[in-house]
Order: C-alpha cells, then structure tokens, then sequence
C-alpha cells in the first residue's frame, strides 16, 4: 500500500495512521507524566542508529525525522510532528537502534526513558495498544525492506547461509541479503574484504565489522542483541528455552511482577517456530504462523518487562547449592532463585550415510517460507507421519511441483491429526508412499538425488531430487543437565506425580512436602512443555504448562 502522506518517504505495507499515529492533547498528556519536556534544536541527534534505545520521544512542538545510514549516504524514512512518536520493537528489548532520530524543525520533545516506558504501557492499556501496534508494524516495514544494520552475502546452496538466515529472520532482525549465485558483481566486494570461498557467509555488521561464517553468538554479540542484559544479577525465575512453554512462563511471570531473565541457545519460537501454520491453537481459527506466534509472545513477555538472552545456552545447570546457577555457552554463571526448564526437543535425525553433508544443502528440519522458496516448482520429499510433517506436506503442494510423503508405518491414522490426513489424501500434488524409508542420498555439493525403499516389496527407486524434509519426531534437549534432576529412560524430565519414591530418595530430595506439580526432583526447579514427561506434545500443551508453573513458583518463593 502506497503512502500519499508526504511524511512518510517509503512505501507501506500497513496504513500510515497505524504505524505512524498521533496521539490526542489528552493521550500526549498522560506520557507526559511519565518523561521530561525539553526544547530540540534543528539537526540535533536524539538517538544514533546503533546506539542502545534509551529514551522514547514524544514530540510536542516542531519535527523529529527518522534517518537511515547506508553506504550511500542517508535516507529520511519519516517526519513526526506533534502528536507523533519514536520507537519500535527494540525500545521494548533494550537493543541497539535501527535509525537514527534528528530533530527537523527545533520545537520540545518529552524525553520518556526506557524504564518509564515500560511502566506506561504496563499500566495504561489505551496507549499500550496504540505504541505495541505502532512498534510492532514499525519492525515488519523496517523487515520488509531490509533497512538493518546487517547485510548478509552468502549463496541459498550453502548450509552456513541458510542457517544465519534463518536465525536472523526469526530473531526479527532485518537484513539484506546479497545472492552469490545471482549477483556477478559481488565478487569484487568480496574481494575488497579479502573473503575467501570458505568464509562464506559473509555479514557485514553496522557497516563497520565483517564476519566470517560467523557463529549465531557472534552475530547476537556483534548486533548488540544480549547487550542491556544485566547477566549477574539474581533473578526470580531463569527460563531456559524460548519455545510456547518458556514464554508462556515469562509472560504470566513478568505479569505477576516476577523479575524474570530467558536463555534461548537459538531464537525465539522453538519447534513452533518452524512451523509454517499452527490451526489448532485456540483463538487463530485461519491458523498463524509459528514464526508470528513467537514474535508476538515475545513482545508481549517483553512489554510486561522479560529480559531475553539470545544464542546463550544453558551448558550446566549447578544444582549443589542454592541459589542455582545456570553456567551459559560463553561460560559465565547466571543465578536464579527459581529455574523453569522449558527445553524442549530436538528432530531426530533421518539414518542414512551422508545426511550431515546435505544438512542445509537439501536436507531440512523445519518448512518455512524460506525453505518452501528454495524448492519452487521442484520435486520434494516428506519424511515422517506425525502433524509436524503433515502440515510441511500441506505447506509445500503450495509451491513444490510433487510432495511425496514417507512413512515407515502403514497408514497415518496412529500418528496423524484427522484433518490433515483428509488435506494429504485430497492434495493432487501430495502422493502418500506408507512403508518407505530413504535408503541413499546423493550429490556434490548439494542434494542431487534420493533413493527410497518400499518396505513390503523391497523395491529401491532413485529420483532426481534435490529437498528433503525430516520430520520423525523428537528427542528431548537434558543431556546439559547432568545429574541434576530425574529423567525417564527416554531422557524426559520428571515431575510432581511421576518423581516414584526412589526417584526422590536418589535425589535426597530435602523437604517435607513432595514436589509440586511440574516441580522436578529439585526443589524450585520446574519443567513445563515438551521437555517434560507425560506432555502432549502440542503449543496449547507447553502453553498451559509454562503458565500453570508460575503459581508454583510463587509458591516456592515463599516457602
Ligand atoms: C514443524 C512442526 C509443526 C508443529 N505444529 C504444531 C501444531 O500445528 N500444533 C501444535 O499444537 N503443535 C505443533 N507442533 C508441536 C509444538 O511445536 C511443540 O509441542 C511445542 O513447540 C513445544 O514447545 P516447548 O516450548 O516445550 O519446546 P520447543 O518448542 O522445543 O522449544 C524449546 C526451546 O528451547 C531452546 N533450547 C534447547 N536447549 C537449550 C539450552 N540448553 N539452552 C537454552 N535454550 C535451549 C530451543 O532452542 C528452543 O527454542 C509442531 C512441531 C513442529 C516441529
């Protein structure tokens, strides 16, 4: 949609009125209350791009422009005039700027800190809503043309690319991205960095630093995601694990006034977030994506005042004494008068010689758009016959020429949801193959061809295919926690009912009472979705469960 407003210079996907509002004399009087007025002069900084996102601006008289930096100079996004305001997603997480805000015409601004803000929006849900929608659809247009501070040159072919894709695109962070295989001219700009093959992908941070094949830590560090984050301070709740259950935790516990910190080792959303549309979660009748149910969990914990610490797995939980002790992946210690341990699983692995080389190069883990785009109009493979792989069938006939799905049972009807095994059977595009397994895989540098197995004649087909999805199933992410707390012969965690007497008697569990409900054999260290025994392995599932412990935790914290 176009913008005839001639404050706004680039091309919106949402009205102006929703992503740019202005607030009435009574609405700017209440925010007032919580900031400080003060004259601005003409060409004056408020906030450098990459700078941390300190105060929120309302403007009272006169004009703020928003500025982005690029190699070429500068672009003016916006103007706000009175009644207008600054901010997006990144006031509410405390990570650096995006643009940068210049006063255009000299006037007076309410200088809101960060702090306040968050105080605001707790407390006042008129204007809560009207900032979140506003922050929210300021950081879709911000994605959407890729106006980052991050410029990302790498190849689609390359398992590096799409991973640091991937963990950008569902940190919510806007990037550009430069295709080796499409843009000819790019070799020079390589060069010019001294970037050779092996380095590839290569990101370009701020405009200043250029990382090779750089880690997700690097990156996280680099983009200044971790850095408002006060990592040694002693916290009520420490969730380990950003999926449905842990910010589901974080949301009802930072509600509750809980001070509460998240450790993701990767990016907000968990197996959800690899979902391309969950329609059985109650209130989404048309389904959303997993991808936006992260997202908007993750404003709403973080409005409530979450910290979320992003590429920073838990490595070992230090149990001997309390407060507990998370040791995280850069090796420091991060305390906590309570644990929510909200891990998780992880997708088994498909066994077959040379998975490893095409993990990324063919062989994927979850179909999102930006895997469905690289199989346009291409043949592809499902593997497994739960709902995870149900929907990536229904997701990809959209786009791929043929969906084959294998299954080593005979049918679906054990493992699969009644409504997409009706969707499989009435796809022309989708062809079921039950007792098959994949037997070879084959390619040089990416995945050329895939052989499969009928098991009941035990005839072997080669096809010409370069995408296959692995979706069979999960196993759960605890081999961290060493002997910390009881696990089942699977690896699940047990809790409350599950823990029998001789798992508390090893654990030497030291109080009178028996452990809560989703309480491990450690006293005030919970778990809550996947990662747990006996969890119906759904989002509404780990969502009750992440909310139902934080009762609990009260509960703990005042024994
Ligand atoms: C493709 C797919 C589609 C699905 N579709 C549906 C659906 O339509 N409906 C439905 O109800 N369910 C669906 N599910 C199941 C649902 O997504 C899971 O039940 C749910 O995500 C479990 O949530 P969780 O928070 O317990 O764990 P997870 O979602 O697994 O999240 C765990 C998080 O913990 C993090 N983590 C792991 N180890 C560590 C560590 N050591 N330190 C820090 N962080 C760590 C992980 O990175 C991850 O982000 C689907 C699953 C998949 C894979």
């Amino acid at each position: 949609m176009s913008s005839p407003n001639p404050d706004v210079r680039v091309t919106l996907s949402s009205g102006a009125d929703q992503v740019f509002p202005t607030l009435t004399p009574e609405q700017v009087a209440r925010v007032a209350v919580h900031g400080r007025v003060r004259p601005v002069r003409s060409g004056e900084i408020l906030q450098s791009a990459g700078q941390q996102a300190e105060s929120f601006f309302v403007v009272a008289a006169g004009s703020i422009e928003f500025v982005r930096q690029s190699g070429d100079g500068e672009e003016i996004i916006a103007v706000q005039r009175p009644g207008q305001f600054t901010g997006e997603t990144n006031m509410l997480s405390g990570r650096q700027a995006l643009v940068t805000l210049r006063v255009g015409e000299s006037g007076e601004v309410i200088d809101v800190k960060r702090d306040d803000l968050l105080a605001l929006v707790q407390t006042d849900s008129e204007l809560s809503d009207i900032f979140m929608r506003a922050f929210i659809l300021r950081r879709v247009e911000l994605i959407s043309h890729g106006f980052g501070d991050a410029v990302l040159i790498g190849s689609n072919f390359c398992q590096a690319t799409l991973r640091v894709k991937e963990f950008l695109t569902r940190n919510g962070h806007p990037y550009t991205f430069v295709d080796l295989d499409r843009d000819s001219g790019v070799q020079d700009l390589l060069d010019r960095f001294g970037v050779g093959e092996g380095d590839v992908p290569v990101l370009i941070c701020r405009q200043k630093v250029v990382l090779r094949n750089p880690s997700n830590l690097e990156i996280a560090d680099c983009l200044g995601f971790n850095e408002a984050i006060d990592q040694a301070r002693l916290r009520d709740i420490l969730i380990i694990g950003a999926g449905p259950a842990g910010l589901a935790a974080a949301v009802y516990g930072a509600s509750e006034g809980l001070d509460v910190l998240v450790l993701e080792s990767e990016a907000p959303g968990g197996q959800a977030g690899s979902s391309s549309k969950i329609e059985n979660y109650l209130g989404f009748p048309t389904g959303i994506s997993g991808q936006e149910l992260a997202a908007r969990a993750l404003t709403q914990a973080e409005k409530f005042g979450t910290e979320l610490m992003i590429a920073k797995g838990a490595r070992r939980l230090s149990c001997e004494r309390r407060p507990y002790a998370i040791e995280i992946d850069d090796g420091s210690r991060v305390p906590a008068r309570t644990v929510i341990i909200a891990t998780g699983a992880r997708y088994r692995k498909l066994r077959v010689e040379n998975l490893e080389r095409f993990e990324g190069a063919g062989v994927y883990y979850g179909a999102t758009p930006i895997e469905s785009q690289l199989c346009r109009g291409e043949e592809v493979v499902v593997v497994g016959g739960g709902n995870s792989a149900g929907q990536a069938a229904v997701f990809l006939a959209q786009t791929a020429q043929r969906v084959h799905v294998l299954v080593r049972a005979t049918g679906l009807a054990e493992s699969m949801s009644r409504y997409l095994i009706r969707r499989l059977e009435t796809n022309p595009v989708i062809v079921l193959r039950p007792q098959t397994e994949i037997v070879a895989l084959e390619g040089v540098n990416h995945l050329e061809r895939v052989s499969w197995r009928d098991n009941e004649t035990g005839a072997v087909e080669t096809h010409d295919i370069r995408h296959i999805f692995s979706m069979t199933g999960a196993v759960p992410s605890t081999s961290w926690l060493a002997d910390c707390v009881a696990l089942d012969e699977d690896g699940f965690i047990k809790t409350g009912p599950d823990l029998s007497k001789e798992d508390l008697a090893t654990a030497h569990w030291p109080l009178a009472r028996p452990p809560h409900l989703l309480e491990t054999s450690l006293p005030a260290v919970f778990a809550v979705g996947d990662v747990r025994r006996g969890n119906v392995k759904r989002v509404a599932s780990a969502v009750g469960e992440g909310s139902i412990a934080i009762t609990f935790v009260h509960e703990v914290l005042h024994e």
